[in-house]
C-alpha cells in the first residue's frame, strides 16, 4: 500500500486565494501520480491574530474556553476554502475539524495536549480516494470543548496525525526553504540547512527559531515521525530532521535561535529568604506565566527572570500582591530585550563557550545583562536594539557564514 504523507500548511501558505490555489495546484498534482495525502492547515495568515483582537474588544481576560472557541475559526475557514480548490480540480477532498477527526486532547484551554487521534475516519477516507483537510492547532476534549493547543500548535497537529497514521513523512509546508543557520532576516549570511539532528531542532525551536513548533518537535521524537521543513513557495528538499548522527559543524555550533520582545524582571528581598521565594514562583506558576532565565545576585538578595515582555505588567501586579506578606525589596523591571541563543552539536565546556561570547559582544560594547547554559545552549540576554549587530558577529565568528 502507497505510504502516507501528511502535509501541514502554514498561515503564509493558505494566506490568500492565490496561495490556496497554487497549493491546490501542487496537491491534485501529487494526487495524480499516486500519493495517499492527508493535509493539516492553519487559518490564513493573520486571521488568528485578528480573532485575538476581536475578544479583546469584548473583554480583555475573556475566558480561555471562550477565547478557544472563537479562534478554532479560523482553521475552520481555511480547511473549507482548500477542500472546495480540490473538488474544483476534480479531486475528492473533505475538510475536518479537529472534533470531528476526533484529535483529544486534555482540558487545558489554550495550551491542550494532543492525548488520542482517531485515525478509522481518516483511513476510511483515504481508502475511498479522499483527500482529508484538518484543521490545525484545535482539538477536543473528553467533555466535548472545544480546545486549542497554543500558539503555533498546527505542526504539533500535523505531527501527532502523521504518528497516528504511521505517515511516511511529516511534511511542514512554509514561506521559507527550510531552516537555516539564524533568522535570514537578521542576517543574510544565514545558510539553509539540509539537515539538522532532532536535539539541535528542539533546542532551536525552543529558544525561538519559529518554523517549528518546539512541542512538535518533541513529539516527533517520541513517535519516530520523520519530518521535513519546506517551502510552499519555491521547489527544493528543504531540511531534513535527523534521528541518526549528530551534526557536523566546523565550529561546534549549529545554529543561533534568537527571541525578541524580552523583559526581565527583578525583586530583591527574595534571596535567603525561602517563603518569599517559593510564593513567588509559586504565584507565577499559577498564573501560568513561563520565566526563563533566572539568577540570582546575592549582595542585594536579589532575584532577576526573564519573562516575554508582554508579561512584565501581569508579573508586576502579581508581585505587588505578595509585597506586604514577605518584606519584599525593590521591584525593577526591564523591557526590549532580546535573547541570542547558540546551539552547539554535542556537549561544549560550556565556561569556555560562554567566555567567547562573553568577550565577542563585549568588544563591540555590546552588554550583556544574563547568561545561562544548557547541556547544548548558550543563551545570552541582550538590548533588542543590539540584535543584529550581536547575531551577525556571532554568525561570523562560529563560521556559520555562507562561503
Ligand atoms: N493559526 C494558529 C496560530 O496562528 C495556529 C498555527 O498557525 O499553527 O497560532
Ligand atoms: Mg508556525
Amino acid at each position: 500500500m502507497t505510504k502516507i504523507n501528511v502535509k501541514k500548511f502554514g498561515g503564509t501558505s493558505v494566506g490568500s486565494f492565490e496561495r490556496i490555489e497554487a497549493v491546490a495546484d501542487a496537491i491534485a498534482r501529487a494526487h495524480h501520480e499516486g500519493e495517499r495525502q492527508v493535509l493539516v492547515l492553519s487559518a490564513m495568515a493573520g486571521e488568528t491574530n485578528r480573532l485575538y483582537a476581536m475578544a479583546a474588544n469584548i473583554d480583555p481576560v475573556a475566558s480561555a474556553r471562550e477565547l478557544d472557541m472563537l479562534v478554532t475559526a479560523g482553521e475552520q475557514v481555511s480547511i473549507a476554502l482548500m477542500a472546495m480548490a480540490l473538488e474544483r480540480r476534480g479531486i475528492k477532498a473533505r475538510s475536518l475539524l479537529g472534533s470531528q477527526v476526533k484529535i483529544r486532547t486534555n482540558n487545558q484551554f489554550g495550551r491542550a495536549s494532543i492525548e488520542l487521534v482517531e485515525t478509522n475516519g481518516l483511513i476510511g477516507l483515504l481508502d475511498a480516494g479522499v483527500v482529508p483537510v484538518i484543521a490545525g492547532f484545535q482539538g477536543v476534549d473528553g467533555e466535548g470543548n472545544i480546545t486549542t493547543l497554543g500558539r503555533g500548535g498546527s505542526d504539533t497537529t500535523a505531527v501527532a496525525v502523521a504518528a497516528a497514521l504511521n505517515a511516511a513523512e511529516c511534511q511542514i509546508f512554509t514561506d521559507v526553504c527550510g531552516v537555516f543557520t539564524t533568522d535570514p532576516n537578521i542576517d543574510p549570511n544565514a545558510q539553509k540547512l539540509d539537515s539538522i539532528s532532532f536535539e539541535a531542532m528542539y533546542e532551536m525551536a525552543r529558544q525561538g527559531a519559529k518554523v517549528l513548533h518546539p512541542d512538535s518537535v518533541a513529539c516527533a521524537r517520541r513517535h519516530g515521525v520523520v519530518l521535513r521543513v519546506l517551502s510552499s513557495f519555491e521547489p527544493g528538499s528543504g531540511t531534513l530532521i535527523r534521528f541518526d548522527e549528530p551534526d557536523h559543524t566546523v565550529s561546534g555550533i549549529v545554529g543561533i535561535a534568537v527571541s525578541r520582545g524580552q523583559g526581565l524582571v527583578s525583586v530583591s528581598g527574595v534571596v535567603d529568604n525561602p517563603p518569599a521565594e517559593v510564593a513567588l514562583f509559586k504565584t507565577l506558576a499559577d498564573a501560568c506565566v513561563d520565566t526563563d532565565l533566572v539568577a540570582q545576585q546575592p549582595s542585594e538578595r536579589m532575584l532577576s527572570f526573564s519573562l516575554a515582555q508582554a508579561e512584565v505588567n501581569k508579573v508586576l501586579a502579581l508581585i505587588d500582591t505578595l509585597t506586604g506578606a514577605h518584606a519584599l525589596g525593590a521591584v525593577n523591571y526591564e523591557t526590549e530585550l532580546a535573547k541570542v541563543s547558540l546551539i552547539s552539536t554535542g556537549k561544549p565546556v560550556m565556561a569556555e563557550l560562554a567566555a567567547r561570547v562573553t568577550e565577542l559582544l563585549a568588544a563591540q560594547n555590546i552588554r550583556v545583562r544574563l547568561v545561562s547554559t544548557a547541556e547544548i545552549k548558550l543563551s545570552v540576554m541582550i538590548d533588542e536594539k543590539d540584535l543584529q549587530q550581536a547575531v551577525r558577529s556571532l554568525h561570523r565568528a562560529f563560521n556559520l557564514n555562507k562561503v
